[in-house]
Parts: structure tokens; sequence; C-alpha cells
């Protein structure tokens, strides 16, 4: 199989841990007789300070005509001179935004697992991380407050702001339905987060999911508020399968739910819209604490990389095969700094990659 593959490396760890999943998938390539093809192009900071904008149109260009896409992180420390004063539209997270609706990728996947040799880094108590955590949260991508009508004005010379949440009927149907087929393949059970109770968007989001759910009868579906989702989620965070969500209640209880698995440097995810063509991402940002250390773990993005095999590739066997190596190097006791624990033996970013490549 011969693909081509846009990496937007991005900004701080970014190129090094997109180099991590470059590595990981020639060395698939060599094993399983495939023929990846990589094309490096701007996003973030880094395209700002080449050409003035965080996502040139060339590079739309080319994630357009690739068969899918690897992005590092984009973003610089708080007060980085170069993007301090910025406008919103020129942020780097405005290329962010731009990238997933550019491509249409309307469902971000956030899978969330305790993975066995970490589960000491769960930040939960023992019994509770016992009991495991094993979810995925589904995320509208491009609706939502992130891509509402927004301003600002001043009424009796007090400045004012507001951002629109609103969701069509088909917005929402298309994302349920990737939350109830998803289920389908896992433990089929659907959890809808809204916040009925209070917004009209919300309303519309439940009668909505209720309606899409009919066509699945063998799932399960229980709606949860969005703030009683934030409690359960370190209460009992395995009652948790597929959970769905809007955009920014997705944004911020996917980080939550990434943190209770112990690193932020564990996790990918996937973005997809109507066709095979993905965004695939790790779920941190680009850490400018420790960018140029060689600390970053590059797990999160090889295990991104392994997502792009099985969904846009439909590659399955060479997708386990990257899972079953990570698992094998933690299970060897091998730790970057932000997975340590006692008893491990620590390494650089760039040396897990190499412990990884030799397992495949
Ligand atoms: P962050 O995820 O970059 O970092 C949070 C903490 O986790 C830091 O201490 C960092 O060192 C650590 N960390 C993150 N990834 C790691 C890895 N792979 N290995 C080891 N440690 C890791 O979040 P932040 O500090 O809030 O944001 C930094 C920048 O990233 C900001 O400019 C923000 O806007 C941007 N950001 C970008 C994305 C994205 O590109 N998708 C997502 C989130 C944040």
């Amino acid at each position: 199989m011969k693909k081509h593959i846009a990496v937007l490396a991005g900004d701080g760890i970014g190129p090094e841990i997109t180099d991590g999943a470059i590595a990981v998938l020639n060395k698939i390539g060599e094993k399983y007789g495939h023929e990846f093809t990589f094309e490096h192009r701007l996003m973030g900071v880094c395209a700002i300070e080449a050409t003035g904008e965080p996502l040139p149109q060339h590079t739309i260009d080319r994630c357009l005509a690739s068969d899918s896409v690897l992005l590092g992180a984009v973003g610089g420390a708080v007060n980085d001179p170069r993007i301090n004063n910025l406008p919103g539209h020129l942020r780097p997270e405005a290329g962010l935004l731009k990238i997933r609706a550019a491509l249409g990728l309307y469902s971000n996947l956030r899978p969330a697992k305790l993975f066995p040799a970490l589960a000491g880094a769960c930040p939960l108590r023992r019994d509770l991380a016992e009991r495991g955590l094993d979810l995925v949260v589904v995320r509208e991508l491009i609706g939502g407050t992130y891509f509402g009508e927004r301003g600002r004005g001043e009424e009796n010379g007090v400045p004012y702001a507001y951002d629109t949440e609103k969701y069509s009927v088909p917005e929402v149907e298309r994302i349920a339905r990737i939350a109830f087929e998803l289920a389908r393949k896992r433990r089929k059970h659907v959890t809808s987060i809204d916040k009925a109770n209070v917004l009209e968007s919300s309303r519309l989001w439940r009668e909505t999911v209720h309606a899409v759910a009919k066509e699945y009868p063998d799932v399960e579906l229980t709606d949860m508020l969005v703030d009683n989702t934030a409690m359960q989620l370190v209460k009992n965070p395995a009652q948790f399968d597929v959970v769905v969500t809007s955009n920014i209640f997705g944004d911020i209880l996917s980080d939550e739910a990434a943190m209770i698995t112990g690193s932020i440097g564990m996790l990918a995810s996937s973005s997809l819209g109507a066709t095979k063509r993905g965004l695939y991402e790790p779920i941190h940002g680009s850490a400018p604490d420790i960018a140029g250390k060689d600390l970053a773990n590059p797990i999160a993005t090889i295990l991104s990389a392994a997502m792009m095999l099985r969904d846009s590739f439909d590659l399955p066997e060479e997708a386990k095969a990257i899972e079953d190596a990570v698992n094998k190097v933690l299970d060897e006791g091998y730790r970057t700094a932000d997975i340590l624990s006692e008893g491990k033996t620590q390494v650089k970013g760039s040396e897990m990659t190499k412990l990884i490549v030799e397992r495949i």
C-alpha cells in the first residue's frame, strides 16, 4: 500500500514527537511492505513567523491532497512575545480550528485508557483505579461555541463580549451516529452529555440523540449533565464506555479523562469527517517548558499513528503491532520522565521511540 501523509509538526515538542511517529511508520512500512511518504508543512507559531498566518493556504491545500494528516502540537508559552498581542484569528489555536473546518472533520475521538503498567500513575484512589478506565470521548468538532457567532460591543459605556452555542439537528445526528456505531464495537453503552436543564441547544441535542438511539436498540443510552459528568469521571470512571458531547464540553471533559489515566503524554486522538482522510494528533499541547530537551514522551503521537493505520488506511494488524510494541516497552519498565515511577528505567524521548521501533 502507498500512502502520502502530510505532517504538521508545529511548535515546541511538536517536531520531536512527530519524528517519533514517522520512525515508527517507516518501520511498519519496512516490515509489512507499505510505502509511506511524508510532506512537512507549516502550522502554528512557526507558520506565523514564516508567513504571518497560523495556517497558510498552502498547508491546507497539501493536507487536502494527502491521504491523512499527522499533527504534533501548536502554540507557544504563556507570554510568548511572538504571539502575545495577536488578535484571535491570527493566534496558533485559530489554525487548529481552521484545519478541522477545512478538512470537514466533525468528529474527534479521544480514547482514555488506563495502561495496566501505568496504574500507579493514576491520580485516583487505588480502589477506583483498580476498577479500570477504558472510555472514548466522541467530541463534536466543528460546531457549537467555538464556531458560533461571536463579537464585542459596548452598552452604556460598558464593554461586553459574547460567543454563541448553536447546533442543528443534522450536526447532532451525525456525531451521535459515530458514537452509537463505536459503542457497537465496544461495550454497547453511550452516555450523552449536555446541560439540558439550562441550555436550549442542549435540549435539542438530547432530543436528537434520543431519536438517533432508536436506530440502535442494542446500545444502551444514558443522559448525563455536564457538571455531574465532571464529578462522575473522578468518582466512578469505570461506568463510562462511549461519551458523546458537544465541542466545548468535549474539550474540557476529555482533558479530565486524560489526566485520570496518569499522563497526558500517552493519549492519542483521531478526527474524521465524511471521508477516510483524518487528522491524527496527541491530545496534549506543545509543552514549551520541555521543548528541545528530549524529554517529551512520544507515545501519544505514536499511538495516534496507530489510529491512522486502523481508521484511515484499514490496516488493523499494523496498528496492533504498534500498540503491542508500546505495551512491551512499558512492561519492560522503560519510562519517559512524565510517567516515571520508582524502580523503572528513565529514558529520553528519542530513546523511547528507538525502543518501540526495535520491538515492532
Ligand atoms: P501542554 O499539554 O502543552 O502541557 C501541559 C503539561 O504537560 C506541561 O507540563 C508539559 O510539559 C506536559 N506534557 C505535555 N505533553 C507532554 C509529553 N508528550 N511528554 C511529557 N510531558 C508532556 O498544555 P499547556 O502547557 O496548557 O499548553 C502549551 C501550549 O500548547 C499552549 O500554547 C496551548 O495553547 C497549546 N496547546 C495546543 C494543543 C494542540 O496543538 N492541539 C492542545 C493543547 C494546548
